[in-house]
């Protein structure tokens, strides 16, 4: 048992263990390309918190990492099957629900780790901030913390080689074999500008 994991801890450890910062993982399920898992997100989200919170914890950091959230915004795969999409205004709702139950009981410190390009959480935040003023209130996307350049030939987006390569790592008898990648082949927006920032 992790004790800087929720879901695996239990409620007699929580009454001699206290917590300043509550980290909340929020992935999406939806298709990886052809061969990875629709829970791609959800599985980068669970081992990043949880070898994050490990650090931080070993550290002497007071971490606890709530369950991920497996639904994102998936508004634009509409045609792609069991795309699971939640509104933003949807999780902006669920947001304030964790965020009321971490303020009742003094855990003032929240960040979300998104792991969804699609999910944007960042103005939530600034209004949620502005309901819980003794929150202190922010968001990651693990994806860009770093230079991706560094550490990978083929810059890509979704289901790309850093996705590839960590699901091979993280749980590679979910990942197809290589034979039944596909092309990669992406589409991209016929305004080009969309695709230069
Ligand atoms: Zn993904």
């Amino acid at each position: 048992m992790r004790p800087y994991i929720l879901a695996e801890t239990n409620w007699q450890a929580l009454k001699t263990t206290s917590f300043d910062l509550a980290i909340l993982p929020w992935g999406a399920t939806e298709a990886h390309n052809y061969h990875l898992p629709y829970a791609t997100d959800i599985i980068e989200a669970d081992h990043i918190a949880a070898e994050s919170a490990r650090i931080a914890w070993e550290a002497g950091s007071k971490v606890i990492v709530l369950p991920t959230i497996p639904f994102g915004v998936n508004t634009g795969q509409q045609d792609i099957l069991l795309d699971m999409n939640l509104n933003p205004s949807t999780q902006m709702a669920i947001l304030k629900d964790v965020i009321e139950v971490l303020n009742r009981q003094g855990i003032h410190k929240l960040m979300i780790l998104n792991s969804h390009g699609g999910n944007d959480f960042k103005q939530m935040l600034r209004e949620l901030g502005l309901q819980y003023p003794d929150m202190f209130l922010c968001t990651s996307n693990w994806f860009r913390a770093l230079d991706k350049s560094k550490f990978f030939t083929h810059d890509g987006d979704h289901a790309d080689e850093m996705e590839t390569s960590l699901l091979l790592h993280l749980q590679p008898d979910l990942v197809l074999p290589k034979e039944q990648w596909g092309t990669g082949a992406e589409k991209k927006s016929k305004i080009k500008a969309f695709s230069e920032g």
